[in-house]
């Protein structure tokens, strides 16, 4: 599909842009166009188009506003040394994609539209790259009901949507370890949503990680709904397990925690190195008793934003434990750079992750 390119008024990004680019912080400056691809039942996606970014009309009985039928996807485009632009496994990002919008009752979104989506706007908007060390583009492409009508069934009408913003370094120096919250409120059931990314679940998660910042904690640790037993994830990321013996574990992908792409990508690093990783429940007293015993000598938290980090500290009511030294693992570390150099071009990308 072509992409019709509407005028772009004079570019007058000006002072927004030169602060974008020189402390762009994250999600509050974004770059001055957008995609848009609209979806007819009967007709299919249609009218693909580039153009400024602005506002969005919508029918107030729109439903998504009603029902919530919305689904995202989360990526980077990077830069690599040589200084050319590389995005990170997107064909992953589209396909998750179609997972989230067929749980969603949503229409399949072509995958090479996606890609090719994602590329015609990053290009577009080149010249907001940040200029700051571990600085991206942060890509977010995203679909919704725009149907008019307040009948609850899948809507007939959609738009897809692809926004940039500029980001700078996640950590501003160094990855610290983090601390986290073991909440009481669950994120997602069995037979739910869990795995799709869609916005509701993010809506749900507000009140948990509000409580984990109030009582001064960096992010909020969900355990399975049905047990109350088994760590899940973060609000926003995957954790692994790293044991005294060389063995890594994570959570089973079982329907109700995001399959992220990071947490893919350090499954089949982390093989390589020869460590023994297995996807396998671990429960919320097990991690304690580890950390405790001295079992257990790294939890590492990973996803787009942040990449991968350690967890240091964890705390619910009733108890609180420290990982190993409660700062930053090894192995974390390890992986990180490696995982970084992947998407930055300064380690060999032996696995086509990285897409130029
Ligand atoms: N879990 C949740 C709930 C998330 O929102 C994210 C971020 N997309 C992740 C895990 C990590 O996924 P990824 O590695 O694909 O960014």
């Amino acid at each position: 599909m072509d992409f019709t390119r509407l005028p772009h008024p004079a570019p007058a990004p000006g002072a927004t842009r030169d602060q974008a680019i020189a402390n762009p912080g994250f999600g509050t400056l974004f770059t001055d166009h957008m995609i848009t691809v609209d979806y007819d039942e009967g007709k299919g996606w249609h009218s693909p188009t580039l153009g400024p970014r602005g506002p969005i009309a919508l029918d107030p009985a729109a439903s998504v506003l009603h029902y919530a039928q919305e689904i995202f996807e989360g990526m980077k485009a990077y830069k690599l040394q040589d200084g050319s632009m590389a995005l990170f496994r997107p064909e992953a990002n589209a396909a998750r994609f179609n997972k989230s919008a067929a749980r969603l009752a949503m229409p399949d979104f072509p995958e090479d539209l996606f890609v090719e989506a994602v590329k015609e706007v990053v290009l577009a908007d080149k010249d907001w790259f940040p200029s700051v060390e571990g600085g991206a583009l942060y890509i977010r492409p995203f679909m919704f009901a725009t149907e008019a009508f307040l009948g609850v069934r899948p809507a007939k009408q959609y738009k897809f949507v692809v926004i940039l913003s500029p980001a700078g370094n996640y950590f501003k120096s160094g990855a610290p370890a983090v601390s986290v919250w073991v909440s009481d409120y669950t994120r997602a059931a069995p037979g739910g949503t869990g795995e799709a990314k869609c916005g509701g679940n993010y809506a749900a998660s507000l009140v948990p990680t509000g409580e984990a910042f109030a009582k001064g904690h960096d992010q909020v640790v969900f355990l399975d709904a049905a047990e109350r037993k088994w760590i899940e994830e973060l609000g926003g990321m995957n954790l692994f397990f790293v044991f005294d013996d060389g063995r890594m574990i994570t959570p089973p992908l079982r329907g109700t925690i995001l399959p992220g792409i990071t947490r893919d990508s350090i499954l089949t690093l982390a093989r390589e190195q020869g460590l023994d990783v297995s996807e396998e429940m671990y429960s919320i007293d097990q991690w304690r008793a580890d950390a405790e015993s001295g079992k257990l000598v790294e939890t590492m938290a990973c996803g787009t934003a942040a990449v991968v980090t350690s967890v240091g500290k964890v705390a619910s009511d009733g108890f609180e434990f420290t990982i190993g030294s409660g700062g930053p693992g090894q192995l974390t570390g390890t992986i990180r750079e490696k995982l970084v150099g992947i998407q930055r071009g300064t380690v060999e990308d032996t696995h086509g992750w990285v897409m130029k």
